[in-house]
Order: C-alpha cells, then sequence, then structure tokens
C-alpha cells in the first residue's frame, strides 16, 4: 500500500500543447487510484505564493484540446534559493501534499531533483517543451503539435513564395536542438535546412540555391532554426543576399505562434500516456525520476541521468535524406 495520499501536479518553464491532457491524465489516475490532487497554479512560484487550488475529475473536464496549460506557468527566481524552497515546502505541507507531478523542461527537472533531494518528497517530471531536447525521451510533449504548425506555416509561406518567385529565410523555434527545423523542413519540401547539430557554411548554402536556379525552381525555402550558428534567419539572408542578389528574398520569424494551438492527437495521447505513468510510478514508491517514451514505450530515467550532459543526436537518416530529397 502506497504511503502517498495527495498528489499535486504542476507546470513550468515554457508552455507547451499536451500539457492539459497530461495534467488531466494526473488528476484522474491519482483520483482513480484512491488520492487526493491539488493543481499548483504558475509552477514553483505557485508553491511559494501558496496558490494552489483542489482538482477534481470535473475541474479538468473538456481542457484535452486546449493548447497551453490551465494550471499557468512561470519562471521563478525565488525557487533557486533556500528561503524560497523553504517556503514551498511549507506550503506543501499545510496543504498536506505529500507527492508531486512536475511537467516542464530541464529547469524545471532541475528544481525538482534538488527539492526532492532536500525535503525527501517524491517526485515524477514529465517531458514538456516543444524542442525535443530532452534525454530519456524519443518525444517531448508538444513537440509534434509545433512541427505541425510550423509545417501549416511553410504551406502557406510556400503558395506566396512561388508566386512571386521569391526566397523565404523562416526561422523555427528549438533553442539549441534543430529537431523542429529538421523535421518540419522534410516535412515541407524545403530546400535547405540550417540547423545546430549540422554546420552549413553560407558559401555552401548559396551553392544549393544556385543548383535551384539553374533547375528552374521559381521559389526557394531555407529553414533556419534558432540555435544555427550562423545566427538567425536575418543574418543568414543578409549573407547570402550579398551574393545572390537575383532574388527578392524575404525572411519569417514564426516566434511564439509555434507554441500555442490545439495539441495533434499524438500530443494529446501523449500527455495521457505519461500522466497516467507519472502518477502510477509515485504509487510503486518511484521517485526523482522522468517519465519518457523510448521506442514506443514508456520508461523512466533517472533526473540526474536525464540531467547530465548527453552529445544530442538527431536521427542519421532523417539528415541524409533532407538532402537527397529536397
Ligand atoms: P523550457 O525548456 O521550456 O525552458 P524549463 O523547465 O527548462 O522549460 P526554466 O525556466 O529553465 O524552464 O526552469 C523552470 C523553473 O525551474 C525556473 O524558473 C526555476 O524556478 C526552476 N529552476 C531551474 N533551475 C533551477 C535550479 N538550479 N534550482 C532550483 N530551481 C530551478
Amino acid at each position: 500500500m502506497s504511503k502517498i495520499k495527495k498528489i499535486a501536479v504542476f507546470t513550468s518553464g515554457g508552455d507547451a500543447p499536451g500539457m492539459n491532457a497530461c495534467i488531466r491524465a494526473v488528476v484522474r489516475t491519482a483520483l482513480h487510484f484512491g488520492c487526493e490532487v491539488a493543481g499548483i497554479k504558475q509552477g514553483y512560484q505557485g508553491m511559494i505564493d501558496n496558490n494552489i487550488t483542489e482538482m477534481s475529475r470535473h475541474s479538468v473536464s473538456n481542457i484535452m484540446q486546449l493548447g497551453g496549460t490551465i494550471l499557468k506557468t512561470a519562471r521563478c527566481l525565488d525557487f533557486r534559493t533556500p528561503e524560497g524552497m523553504q517556503k514551498a515546502y511549507d506550503n506543501l505541507k499545510l496543504n498536506g501534499i505529500d507527492a508531486l507531478v512536475a511537467i516542464g523542461g530541464d529547469g524545471t527537472f532541475t528544481g525538482a531533483e534538488r527539492f526532492s533531494g532536500i525535503y525527501n518528497i517524491p517526485v515524477i517530471c514529465v517531458p514538456g517543451t516543444i524542442d525535443n531536447d530532452l534525454y530519456g525521451s524519443d518525444f517531448t510533449l508538444g513537440f509534434d503539435t509545433a512541427t505541425n504548425t510550423v509545417i501549416e506555416a511553410i504551406d502557406k509561406i510556400r503558395d506566396t513564395a512561388e508566386s512571386h518567385d521569391r526566397l523565404f529565410f523562416i526561422e523555427v523555434m528549438g533553442r539549441d536542438a534543430g529537431c523542429i527545423a529538421l523535421r518540419a523542413g522534410i516535412a515541407s519540401g524545403a530546400e535547405a535546412i540550417m540547423m545546430p547539430e549540422k554546420d552549413t557554411a553560407i558559401i555552401d548554402l548559396i551553392k544549393t540555391l544556385e543548383e535551384g536556379a539553374a533547375q528552374k525552381k521559381s521559389s526557394s525555402i531555407v529553414i533556419v532554426a534558432e540555435g544555427d550558428k550562423n545566427g538567425g534567419a536575418f543574418n543568414v539572408a543578409k549573407k547570402v543576399k550579398e551574393t545572390f542578389d537575383f532574388y527578392d528574398t524575404k525572411v519569417t520569424i514564426l516566434g511564439h505562434l509555434q507554441r500555442g494551438g490545439s495539441p495533434s492527437s499524438f500530443d494529446r495521447i501523449l500527455g495521457c500516456r505519461m500522466g497516467f505513468a507519472a502518477v502510477k510510478a509515485l504509487l510503486r514508491g518511484e521517485t526523482r525520476k522522468m517519465v519518457g517514451l523510448r521506442s514506443n514505450e514508456i520508461k523512466l530515467t533517472d533526473l540526474k541521468e536525464a540531467l547530465t550532459d548527453h552529445e544530442f543526436k538527431l536521427e542519421e537518416d532523417l539528415l541524409e535524406m533532407a538532402t537527397i530529397l529536397a
């Protein structure tokens, strides 16, 4: 029999589509197994401010299709301090909370790992970030939806690029990872993809574009990951324009629209699976672990291991294919 009587769930760091499906799964799974559930608003900030509310089956009705997070999210400096953590712990005790499910990125995991170590409170983390840059899960919550959003936007830009014979540089999110750029680039037939994992010299990009022009391509799309070492879409466009000036060039930064929107079926199911697995793991006595999806199976990874610097790699076949099919 588990000693856990009340589980709290919160979202922290950047929001990502699919977080609501995960919150719903945590609440309903915990209730199913006889626990009470609380929702902490605005992540660690809400823990410190005692912004904590009771959750029922009904409080998570009709949220699966919503983007963002109904619990709100925040970045909280105070939680990094011993005083902030103490306040957070006192409020958890005040509310009778004895275990946590944290949905967020690596900063959230670092906070959870430290907090759980100091106060011996069980915690299971769920990877929620559109960047897909966390070790221990093939996919993070929100990545699939964000990639679909980017593809939809590129399709629309392609229409106007084609009509005006234009060269478009489209910057996509992903921080230091090129996951969104690579998949969206392949799926939208982009002429070139610039990403941090694969150095592309401007001279090589120009060669690719020249080959396209020689084949009478009337429009070209270049995807630039925000972490690309050439310094973003504006810089790449400027450098290309210096030598390749017969094209009418345009730059589009997709920005935060990539974070929003109704989650895809993949992210809804992933949110459900991860939330369900997180509660079951807590009730089995697991702690300081991250729930992940590996080869379509839910697996747990120690937070310490998840937070260790691993060389981040993109799929080799996708990288090879991206060049050949472009
Ligand atoms: P995203 O990947 O979307 O940025 P994230 O979870 O990495 O999500 P961060 O802002 O890095 O987002 O971290 C979320 C919160 O976790 C921070 O605002 C802070 O409250 C907490 N946190 C991060 N690092 C630490 C730390 N070293 N100690 C305590 N708390 C931390």
